[in-house]
């Protein structure tokens, strides 16, 4: 074994192989996970300059029988790389579906859209388009509340074979935002032949947005660029009244974070929302 060099005693170092095991603990947890659905979703609103709620995007939550709360930002990665993504999207977009044509009956209620994010992998599927169109009959939800949030990753390879899948969904109405942009490895050239109704401003580029200029540079960028391109624009993480109203003044019409709500269980979310309602 001595001879086999760093690679091989990298390996045995107790540290590295305790991640190992925590790795596949998880792996293995996260397949029962979605056998019994330890799943549920959050939303987030979503608010115009008015401040009127205009949808929410919707955050999966792992809560482990365990170890609680488990960070979607944890096992995202692990669900895509063991493929598991693939069946927990497609409970993500069916839970989502469902709550929307359960609100399609409130006059007020089905006012709201929702926002899936749908990774890589998953749009990359063969079945993706007829995956959604499933669960659209299925459930009978509006396709024009649903709105997708796809990464630059998604955009990376098979661009063509996206712009196809797009195109199909958004024929019934479906809407699609480019989320974390600025982030990624976008390309300003096909930005323009992507069939995009919404730019997601990063919260990386609005946390210091009053004090990095480049950070301010950036989301005034996006902001401008979203407007020639005739599509929305919403930042998120926006936290402060100071960061909302530097926003505003450079153009922008959507927020998302902290200022107007975390994300949070269904039952809250509704309940904000009608008491924004009531006065
Ligand atoms: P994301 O799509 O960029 O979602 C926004 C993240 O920012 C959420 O983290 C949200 O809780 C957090 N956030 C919202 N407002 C604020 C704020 O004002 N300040 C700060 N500091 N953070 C804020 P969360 O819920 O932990 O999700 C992390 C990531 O996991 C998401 O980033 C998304 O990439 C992924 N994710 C979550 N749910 C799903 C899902 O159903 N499918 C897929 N494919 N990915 C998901
Ligand atoms: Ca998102
Ligand atoms: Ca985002
Ligand atoms: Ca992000």
């Amino acid at each position: 074994a001595k001879a086999s060099g760093r690679n091989r005693v990298q390996f045995f170092d107790p540290q590295m192989q305790a991640q190992v095991r925590a790795h596949m603990e998880l792996e293995g947890a996260l397949r029962v996970a979605v056998e019994r659905s330890q799943f549920s979703l959050y939303y987030q609103p979503q608010v115009d300059d008015t401040g009127h709620i205009t949808g929410a995007e919707v955050l999966l939550r792992w809560r482990h029988p365990v170890k609680g709360m488990i960070s979607p930002a944890r096992f995202i990665p692990l669900a895509e790389e063991t493929g598991l993504i693939v069946p927990l999207g497609r409970w993500v977009l069916e839970a989502a579906c469902t709550q929307l044509a359960a609100w399609a009956a409130d006059p007020h209620l089905s006012q709201l859209s929702l926002s899936v994010n749908v990774s890589a992998t998953q749009i990359r599927q063969d079945s993706f388009v007829s995956d959604v169109f499933r669960i659209l009959d299925d459930t009978g939800a509006d396709p024009r509340r649903l709105n997708l949030e796809l990464t630059e990753s998604s955009l990376v390879t098979e661009v063509e074979s996206v712009i196809a899948k797009m195109a199909a969904l958004k024929a019934r109405g479906v809407g699609f935002s480019l989320d974390d942009f600025g982030t990624g490895y976008s390309s300003l050239a096909y930005l323009k032949r992507l069939p995009l109704d919404q730019l997601k401003i990063d919260q990386g580029f609005v946390r210091d947005i009053l004090i990095d200029p480049n950070d301010a540079a950036i989301a005034k960028m996006t902001i401008l660029l979203a407007g020639s391109l005739g599509i929305s624009v919403v930042a998120e993480g926006v936290e402060t009244e100071a960061q909302r109203q530097f926003l505003a003044e450079h153009g922008c019409h959507g927020y998302q974070g902290y200022l107007f709500g975390a994300p949070m269980p269904l039952e809250e979310f509704e309940h904000l929302f009608s008491t924004a309602f009531s006065h």
